[in-house]
């Protein structure tokens, strides 16, 4: 059977794959040069230092397990490091403390009074048999639990921002307390952290592209499909963003919001984070990685910052230079003073939809009008949120959902 996928971002690389595996005639379409969608690296420029920037550093878990089978799947499986869960996190005056899944660790968490650190493992525990009530936000039901306005802003918020790139008082409940169920309170390797060692583009949308080729797909890149009427095929997995999957399939856009995320990558003149990866508490520099050590490329003199902002409107108005400087002096502020002699900005103000509450009737599942076309993406029902996991469960769904569809026309 000839089945096309439209979109290849993780959602349809991932469908495209299990169809080829199948036995398939697969097409797959994408409108940008390259496969991998919303994780790219940004196409080189002069003065980048090496390699060039991701247009935001991802992280993925212990858990996201179909996310780390697919890596293996294109050949990419050596493409990340992981470590277990280990969160530095450093407050005014350079003041550190660690998040470990650890009851020792958690006690010595210093941007907590001692009765709010006593509070984290009991209302982690009670997160267990929580109930998340309609309209609540994760926020909420965390004080129901016991959690005080700093547990949540200093302690909940460090992860919960980031895995749902909203902050805990703006999410869905129910969302944030599968992330904490599923990360937190399952196998402790489930916690992991997992971080590419490799630029993002060559161990995703290349690795894709080149394993896709291999198995015999077709791979069309640069091409956009604008009417699905007009694409050759038994079968079609429509795996895009949300008004754009609206739109091919002739349905009214869903009411979901978008999530944006700011990354800005700075070359110091010195090195300031002794470390691959720390919060900076309090500014809007949520997260701080080191790049060159991560990619095992570390420059000749000073130290390669990535820097992420997660679900914060206001940054996307800045200009280059303010957002910069902006950036640079929450670094410095926590880490040490430095002079700043290469930067550049990445606005991703699509990168997620926004999972507050009511939003989980929004999310549509792979079944569409027609039965021979399914719905992709990690914005779409698959139980998870709008992650790299949530991508890929949605595409292998997908092409399960398609090929029960081709068994049952042959039969
Ligand atoms: C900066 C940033 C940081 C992130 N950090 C993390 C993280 O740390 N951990 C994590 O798990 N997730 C993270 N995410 C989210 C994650 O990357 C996405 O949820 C996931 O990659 C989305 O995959 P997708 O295939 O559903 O959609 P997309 O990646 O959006 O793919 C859709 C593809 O369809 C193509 N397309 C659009 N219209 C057409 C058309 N008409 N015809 C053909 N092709 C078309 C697009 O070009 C795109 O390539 C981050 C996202 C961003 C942007």
């Amino acid at each position: 059977m000839k089945a096309v996928v439209v979109g290849g971002g993780l959602a349809g690389c991932a469908a495209a794959l299990d169809l080829v595996d199948a036995g398939h005639e697969v097409t797959l379409f994408e409108a940008r040069p390259t496969l991998g969608g919303a994780v790219q690296t940004l196409p080189e420029r002069e003065g980048d230092p090496s390699p060039p920037p991701d247009n935001g550093q991802h992280i993925a878990l212990g858990c996201f397990t179909e996310y780390l089978r697919f890596l293996d799947r294109i050949g990419a499986g050596g493409s990340y490091e992981r470590r277990p869960l280990a969160l530095s996190v450093i407050g005014a005056g350079g003041v550190a403390a660690e998040i470990k899944p650890r009851m020792r660790a958690l006690l010595g968490y210093r941007h907590l009074s001692l009765r709010d650190r006593l509070g984290i493992p009991l209302v982690t525990a009670r997160l267990r048999n929580a109930e998340p009530r309609p309209g609540e936000t994760f926020g909420v039901l965390l004080r129901r639990h016991g959690a005080s306005d700093s547990a949540v802003e200093l302690f909940w918020d460090v992860f919960i921002r980031p895995a749902l790139n909203l902050r805990t008082d703006e999410a869905d409940a129910a969302v944030g307390l599968f992330t904490v169920r599923t990360a937190l309170l399952g196998r402790r390797s489930d916690s992991d952290v997992v971080l590419p060692s490799r630029p993002l583009g060559a161990m995703h949308g290349e690795a894709a592209a080149r394993t896709l080729a291999g198995a015999g797909a077709v791979v069309r890149v640069g091409e956009r499909v604008d009417d699905l009427d007009d694409v050759d095929a038994d079968t079609i997995v429509v795996a895009l963003p949300p008004r754009e999957s609206a739109r091919l399939l002739g349905e009214d856009a869903p009411q979901l919001e978008d999530s944006p995320i700011v990354s800005v990558h700075l070359l110091f003149d010195r090195e300031l984070l002794d470390r691959p990866l720390a919060a900076l508490l309090g500014t809007d520099a949520h997260w701080v990685f080191d790049r060159g050590a991560l990619t095992r490329n570390p420059p000749a003199r000073g130290q390669y910052l990535t820097v992420v902002s997660s679900g914060v409107p206001e940054l996307m108005e800045l200009r280059g230079r303010e957002l910069v400087e902006r950036v640079a002096s929450a670094v410095t502020s926590r880490l040490g003073p430095a002079d700043v002699v290469w930067s550049r900005v990445s606005r991703e103000p699509y990168a997620t939809v926004a999972l507050r509450p009511g939003t989980a009737s929004l999310r549509p599942g792979a079944r569409t009008g027609r039965p021979n076309v399914v719905r992709a993406g990690a914005w779409t029902d698959t139980g998870w949120p709008a992650t790299m996991e949530s991508a890929v469960r949605s595409g292998r769904t997908a092409a399960r959902l398609l090929s029960d569809v081709i068994t049952q026309v042959a039969a």
